[in-house]
């Protein structure tokens, strides 16, 4: 193809997107066509690094080999049964997740929200049946900047107004708290909490680490005070933070772990809700579901991702390249940047100025990655990424960020 008509090819696919598809994004004008590893080709047969791992869903790569094939081998055997028959894929990804997260019980969903909603009816129920909070009084303590997903009860506990604005009437029974404050926290919490739901890092606010000490007080907390302790892991957990989970750096267990995100290595929604039996048990025939959560075809994916993970050591990997990434990102002198910070293949690079323009002049130099916050270059690349392309991307950042 000639580089005119693949030129043409982009203009008019991004025309027909913004004409017929909602504009509830603001992408990147990059059109992706094809992909494998941590590297993506345009419709134009342009080449990019993918440094954003579709926000931690993609910590195996695009279109992994081995989860390939189990997508195709059970596609064509069995995709969905629903959960009024059972599937011989489901309990054997139960039984892993269980393990992997030390706890009891899986409760399989979809999307990453739906997981999070799932939390928050367990510990609902919790809260009433065995805390023994008053009918409808149960509250569930989150943080300021926290993401959580897209429904309307999670937005409603959002402190960021986009998310919010024109979509009230909210869920009542959330009370926010700063993040990183473990005084605020324990004032916080009275007789009616059911729980402390919290991500380890928070992503989205712009990769904001908490203070050391403060998961490991927050779960003492809870303890202390007979709250459940919900970690939001679907973008820090499955080796991004180099651990199986970012709560582990603070020798936390959660009684409720949230995966989502690359428990299906970005082939298939697939979501789930971890935790301890004596909550999950509260679930009921008929109390909660979904037509797709423990599908077939999703539980088998899982699996392999699961399973990739561990058999390429991506965990290790994980840790092992987060310090080479922090030390060739903190050798860039440049005025523009305030902050670097980050844990595992999982950093933030925080400017002066908007995040966006150096993004798009990322984005020019075969770098793909996204502005968070405004203010904040994500970095979080496939945990598969060679080390040379990682230093090679930090390269490009150095060149856009000081112009040599
Ligand atoms: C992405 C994300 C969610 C929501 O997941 P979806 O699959 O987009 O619904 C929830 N919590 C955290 C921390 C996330 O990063």
């Amino acid at each position: 193809m000639s580089t005119s008509s693949s030129q043409a090819r982009t203009s008019e696919l991004l025309a027909l997107e913004d004409r017929f598809g909602a504009h509830n994004y603001h992408p990147l004008p990059i059109v992706v066509a094809e992909a494998r590893g941590a590297w993506v080709t345009d419709v134009e047969g342009r080449r990019y690094l993918d440094c954003l791992s579709a926000y931690s869903a993609l910590n195996q790569g695009h279109v992994h080999p081995e989860i390939l094939k189990v997508f195709i081998e059970q596609a064509s055997r069995v995709t969905l049964t629903s959960r009024a028959f059972r599937n011989d894929q489901l309990p054997l990804l139960c039984e892993e997740l269980a393990a992997l997260c030390r706890l009891d019980t899986v409760l399989p969903m979809n999307s990453g929200a739906e997981a999070v909603e799932t939390a928050i009816k367990a510990a609902r129920r919790w809260g009433y049946e065995r805390k023994g909070i008053a009918a409808d009084c149960a509250t569930i303590i989150v943080c300021d900047g926290n993401f959580h997903g897209r429904t309307t009860t999670i937005v409603g506990f959002s402190s960021e107004d986009e998310y919010k604005r024109g979509f009230g009437p909210f869920t009542p029974g959330f009370v926010r708290v700063p993040y990183g404050d473990i005084d605020a926290l324990e004032a916080a919490i009275t007789p009616e909490t059911c729980a402390f739901l919290v991500e380890p890092i928070q992503c989205e606010a712009g990769i904001r680490i908490p203070p050391a000490g403060y998961l490991r007080a927050a779960a003492d907390l809870c303890r202390r005070h007979n709250v459940l302790f919900v970690a939001d892991e679907i973008q820090t957990g499955l080796g991004r933070t180099g651990a199986w989970f970012a709560c582990e750096h603070e020798g936390v267990q959660p009684d409720i772990y949230v995966l989502g995100k690359a428990l299906s290595g970005g082939f298939y929604p697939v979501s789930a809700c971890v935790g301890r039996r004596e909550v999950m048990e509260l679930f009921t025939p008929g109390s909660h579901g979904s037509t797709f959560g423990g599908n077939p075809l999703g539980a088998a994916v899982a699996r392999a991702a699961l399973k990739v993970l561990r058999d390429e050591q991506l965990i290790e990997r994980s840790a092992r390249l987060g310090p080479v990434l922090m030390d060739a990102l903190r050798a860039i002198d440049s005025p523009v940047v305030a902050d670097i910070r980050g844990v595992g293949l999982l950093a933030g690079v925080e400017l002066h100025e908007p995040a966006r323009p150096y993004c798009e002049r990322l984005l020019e130099r075969g770098v793909l990655c996204k502005e968070t916050h405004d203010y904040v270059v994500r970095l979080a690349p496939p945990l598969v990424i060679d080390e040379a392309d990682l230093l090679w991307m930090v390269e490009q950042l150095k060149v856009v960020l000081t112009g040599s």
